[in-house]
């Protein structure tokens, strides 16, 4: 159609760059196994870390909403579009996460965007993690506050920036709780003890640590033991939870204010009773079935033990998720390829999600598989990484 030539000359520059990327669709439900393209793949990209997405008691508690309540819920939460049971679901998973209150959101995404973009002003700073997500960056973004980003993990650098913020109404530091692409956990009691320092409030994005670490899955500031000492907790309902959604939990004073200001809350419609029902079954799993959440962390600690024997540069990763650490764009789409090939699928990361230089294959293991399955991903990385140089 005339009108989006512009659009499509730069796509065919992304082509000629080799960075058009094509999306994947699963043909099976998600699992340690998935078929894409007609051919049975080991799941390695997923963030289903304890294989919730097809749990039978998520799948009968969705079942269960859907017969008593239907599909969508036609109105936005401060409408007409609050249940019950979306209630019922924020005062149980703020007990879980041992916190006052908690408020969901649409997603992750919203939540970080919501949160961050609504409870600070021009008076106020935002002190950023260099490699927080994408969508605490585009919070920041949103707000009109002053913003100061401190080195990876660096605590001096983060002390420096406290330093130099002393006139601001509000310092509010902000940290993934753990790093998606390199798999690090935040030094949180550091972190914490700075803030109290320095009288600023502390947010941490707990989407790769809910579920994952901390007692029952509670995440990285129960893995710290910094209960209470935490301002605000933010994550998603879609990775280890399996479903879809953010939250925020904290006190009842930030979810009042939420439910007045966070814009994605305000302006979208609220989850349907399935995803809301899934979503209260899964803690009802982490709290009685903790057995999923060793078998994620012996599972881990056997595939990243094994690529590591194998040579192979998995960074910093202190968690289920492993990076393969290739450097080169072209020669980590490669590997990449030649693992489907082999019949595992694990994909490269490059640019701009991270640094230039630091492409890579992420790998995330879940509770589902088995450590079969695991020895025959492994060999895949063995034979592929051969072939391209990449091991000896
Ligand atoms: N924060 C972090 C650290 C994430 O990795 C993600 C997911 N990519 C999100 C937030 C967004 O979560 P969601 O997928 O639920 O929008």
């Amino acid at each position: 159609m005339k009108g989006f030539e512009y659009l499509q000359n730069e796509l065919d520059e992304m082509k000629s760059e080799g960075v058009f990327r094509e999306l994947i669709p699963l043909e099976t439900e998600q699992g340690s196994k998935v078929v894409i393209k007609g051919k049975e793949v080991i799941q390695l990209s997923s963030n289903n870390y304890l294989g919730l997405t097809d749990h039978p008691r998520m799948k009968q508690a969705a079942l269960n909403a859907v017969e008593k309540y239907g599909v969508g819920t036609g109105s936005v939460r401060t409408i007409a579009g609050t249940l019950s049971m979306h209630e019922e679901f924020e005062r149980k998973l703020a007990e879980f996460k041992h916190t006052e209150a908690s408020l969901v959101f649409q997603s992750g995404f919203t939540t970080n965007q919501g949160v961050l973009s609504s409870i600070l002003g021009k008076e106020d700073v935002v002190i950023s993690d260099e490699l927080n997500h994408a969508s605490i960056i585009d919070g920041i973004r949103l707000t009109k506050a002053a913003r100061k980003i401190y080195k990876h993990v660096d605590v001096e650098d983060l002390e420096r920036a406290l330093k130099e913020s002393a006139e601001y109404r509000v310092r509010l530091v902000v940290t993934d709780g753990v790093f998606s692409m390199d798999g690090n956990i935040a030094p949180l009691p550091e972190i914490v003890e700075l803030c109290e320092k320095y009288d600023a409030i502390l947010m941490v994005d707990d989407a790769h640590s809910s579920g994952v670490l901390g007692r029952n899955g509670r995440g990285s500031i129960d893995h710290f033991d910094l209960n209470g000492r935490v301002h605000i907790q933010v994550g998603t309902l879609s990775k280890a939870i399996g479903v879809l959604g953010g939250y925020v939990a904290s006190t009842q004073a930030l979810r009042d204010y939420l439910v007045h200001k966070g814009r994605p809350f305000l302006f979208s419609t609220s989850h349907p009773p399935a995803v809301t029902e899934a979503c209260s079954a899964a803690i009802d799993v982490l709290l009685e079935e903790p057995e999923l959440i060793d078998k994620l962390w012996d599972n881990a600690k056997f595939f990243k033990d094994g690529l590591q024997k194998l040579g192979f540069d998995t960074g910093k990763s202190e968690t289920p998720i492993t990076p393969v650490i290739v450097g080169d764009a072209t020669l980590c789409h490669e590997l990449s390829d030649k693992l489907f090939e082999y019949g595992v699928f694990a994909q490269g990361i490059g640019f701009p999600t991270v640094a230039k230089g630091q492409a890579r294959v992420r790998t995330i293991v879940t509770a589902q598989h088995t450590k079969e399955e695991l020895q025959e991903a492994l060999d895949a990385f063995e034979k592929a990484g051969k072939e391209l140089n990449i091991i000896k």
